[in-house]
């Protein structure tokens, strides 16, 4: 198999694109449809300062990376979630320190248990709740938080178009039209609280930055996150890649149907719900405490329960 644009060895057969490429013509596809997604969805622009979610995977790292070889200017968050099998969040936060200090790149690391007492694990044996809905809620409001108190203009994650398809999928088959609603390559700044969002790999699939991370010899965490395996995301994921098995391209298809024909699913696009105010850290929320203090009082409860008990 040969290069569609040289002579040179195929290392990649893009069955939705039609192209068989080099590692350098690869490399340069890869960089230059991440500048087009950015252009098309107006994500950001050479001004602005960008967080990068940085989880120590391939995806935040070869977005990180991919971003500075565009000139834009970031600065990585990573949250040490405590996650103790096989090493986890220690290893992923050595692989972080390692490509920050190799690319020259600055970052900030916050240690859940440093900062609010506990771990994803020792939350996960409380059997209060899933891993991921409790990291999903830290995450968030964590990621947010940093991006607003540095006064950065927006936060960029590394989902791409298997996670946003996954997603969307998901969505889809429950109905979910609240979620459907907000789903986009950029979701915009809201209630003069919660920053912009923005995800330049929505149309790069995950054998794209496999294969982009390979190539640079991007050292990420090889290991899945533990909790993951239950995801349901993993079960929609693999749907949809029989799907594109069998008709390429329609990953990317099913997303830009879906940004295109968004009004179906937005009437209220700009109404925002009216919210409350978390009387504890100040953020809108539906009812007050918020999601993020409810989770951080749980656990102070069960902790000053157990000490009054020993
Ligand atoms: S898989 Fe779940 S627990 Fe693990 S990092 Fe992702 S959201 Fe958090
Ligand atoms: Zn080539
Ligand atoms: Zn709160």
């Amino acid at each position: 198999m040969k290069c569609k644009k040289c002579t040179k060895k195929a290392v990649i057969n893009l069955k939705s694109y039609n192209l068989s490429l080099c590692a350098e013509h690869f490399e340069d596809f890869f960089v230059e449809k991440t500048r087009e997604t950015i252009k098309r969805y107006k994500l950001f622009s050479k001004n602005d300062i960008v967080i990068v979610a940085i989880s120590g995977g391939k995806d935040s790292l070869a977005l990180w990376y991919v971003l500075k070889l565009l000139g834009y200017k970031t600065h990585g968050f990573h949250i040490d979630l405590g996650i103790k099998f096989n090493n986890y969040s220690e290893i992923s936060k050595q692989k972080v320190i390692n490509f920050s200090e190799k690319n020259g790149l600055p970052v900030s690391i916050v240690s859940l248990k440093e900062s609010f007492g506990f771990t994803i694990d020792e939350y996960k044996k409380m059997g209060q709740r899933t891993a991921c809905a409790t990291c999903g809620i830290i995450k968030r409001y964590l990621l947010n938080d940093f991006t607003r108190k540095t006064g950065a203009d927006c936060l960029a994650t590394g989902h791409n178009l298997d996670d946003e398809t996954a997603v969307l999928l998901g969505n889809l088959l429950n109905w979910q039209m609240g979620y459907l609603k907000r789903q986009h390559p950029k979701l915009p700044a809201s209630y003069g609280y919660f920053a912009p969002r923005v995800k330049p790999f929505c149309e790069r699939t995950e054998k794209e930055t496999a294969a982009y991370s390979f190539l640079k010899k991007i050292d990420y965490v090889q290991d899945e996150c533990p909790y993951s395996e239950n995801a349901s995301s993993i079960f929609y994921k693999k749907i949809m890649n029989e799907i594109e098995q069998r008709s390429a391209g329609t990953k990317l298809r099913f997303l830009r149907g879906f940004i295109d024909n968004k009004k179906f699913f937005s009437e209220e696009r700009g109404v925002e719900e009216r919210l409350d105010i978390c009387l504890n850290c100040g953020q809108p929320t539906v009812s007050s405490p918020c999601a993020f203090c409810r989770i951080v009082q749980r656990f102070q409860k069960v902790i000053s329960s157990e000490r009054r008990e020993s």
